[in-house]
């Protein structure tokens, strides 16, 4: 699905100057590094802080506890997306209540937001999936309306934008009171293990993120709250440095990418190709269409069979998971478009480096299934 061995080789110089003069210096933990990363992103993002960690579910569950949630409150997510959202939601002791998404941009349906929210509920968490927005505007409102915190899980749609009504353009991530990211290496951002951050415009929120990701330290040795050790180190700053100058490009490669796929499948009433949000760039983390009377198993093995990797993010909606059930009494039937979706999707290889030759030997594989040749 990704090809990190090429993209490496592009910028392996750098990247092997940056790590070996961390080797060097033995500044592995919190080095200059790290302090040098957080600006960066800082800047490109347009906050005022960036706190490293050490994956995305630290930087979702650091997020929420910096926030002060408390067991019991409830905190609105979606039941289409990867588990870890919901996970950390669940391991706090708060309620995750979940939400519909919306059939073309697979997002949060905020149409069905303002119904679920009880004295009780304290934040929502809108993810940004498959490197598309949700819709932030009528997020915040609802949430200013309500009193609520917004944490936007911002894993797969680093460097996608948001653009308001009034004209404002601003960075997924940037918007809610707190946005979280993965550096995980296949992420549109990835570092060379694992990798987080936390970001955020108030003082006082990122104080708390800072103190809860050392062990609830303002003064060492002396715990103010219970926290976590979540870093992200300097070997893995020290790389991300190096490829957050790229990710401009690398956002450009995928949407290339993309643009080839729906050319490809424009004419082919069986598949859908992904819908454009007009209020955020898609900046791809994922090509994930619709199928429409189309064996989704078997289209798979063909593809595979030809030596191309396509997957189905995700094949069960958290709703109807063992773990999850539970906290609803969820059953099926709860989220129409979520299950329909679970039941019809499937993605095909998304990175930088695909070439014309490779997409048109995974676009001509794909239509010739579906044509029955
Ligand atoms: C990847 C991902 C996470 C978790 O990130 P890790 O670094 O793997 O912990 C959380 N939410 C979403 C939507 C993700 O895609």
């Amino acid at each position: 699905m990704v090809d990190l061995k090429s993209q490496y080789e592009k910028i392996k110089s750098q990247i092997d100057e940056r790590v070996l003069n961390v080797i060097e210096s033995t500044a592995f933990i919190n080095g200059p590094e790290v302090q040098n990363f957080q600006k960066e992103l800082a800047d490109y993002l347009g906050v005022k802080h960036v706190i490293g960690c050490a994956n995305g579910t630290d930087a979702l569950q650091v997020a929420m506890m910096a926030l002060g949630l408390k067991p019991g409150d409830e905190v609105i997510s979606v039941s289409f997306t990867f588990v870890a959202t919901v996970e950390v939601i669940a391991l706090l002791g708060l309620k995750p209540v979940f939400v519909d998404v919306e059939e073309g941009t697979f997002n949060m349906d905020v149409a069905k937001l303002e119904e679920l929210i009880t004295p009780k509920t304290k934040a929502i968490i809108p993810v940004h999936l498959f490197g598309q927005c949700a819709n932030m505007e009528a997020i915040m409102n609802i949430a200013k309306k309500h009193n609520l915190y917004v944490i936007e899980d911002n894993c797969q749609a680093i460097g996608s934008t948001f653009k308001f009504s009034n004209g404002d353009v601003k960075k997924a991530g940037s918007i809610g009171h707190v946005g979280c990211t993965s550096f995980f290496p296949s992420k549109n951002l990835g570092c060379y293990g694992d990798g987080g951050a936390i970001f955020t415009n108030d003082d006082e929120v990122a104080n708390r993120v800072r103190s809860v990701v050392n062990h609830g330290m303002t003064v060492r040795y002396y715990h103010d709250h219970i926290g976590v050790n979540s870093r992200l180190d300097s070997i893995q700053a020290a790389i991300l440095s190096v490829k957050l100058k790229e990710l401009d490009n690398y956002i450009k490669a995928r949407q290339i990418a993309a643009d080839f796929y729906d050319k490809a499948f424009e004419n082919i009433e069986q598949l859908e190709t992904p819908a454009r949000y007009s209020q955020s760039n898609h900046v791809f983390h994922q090509y994930t269409l619709k199928l429409k009377n189309v064996n989704r198993a078997k289209l798979i093995e063909y593809l595979n069979s030809k030596e191309i990797p396509a997957m189905i993010y995700y094949p069960v909606p958290l709703h109807l998971q063992k773990a999850y059930v539970e906290f609803g009494n969820y059953k099926k039937g709860d989220f129409p478009i979520t299950e329909e979706l679970c039941d019809q999707v499937f993605s095909l290889p998304m990175h930088t480096e695909l070439d014309e030759e490779q997409l048109k030997y995974i676009t001509t594989a794909v239509v010739e299934f579906i044509k029955g040749i």
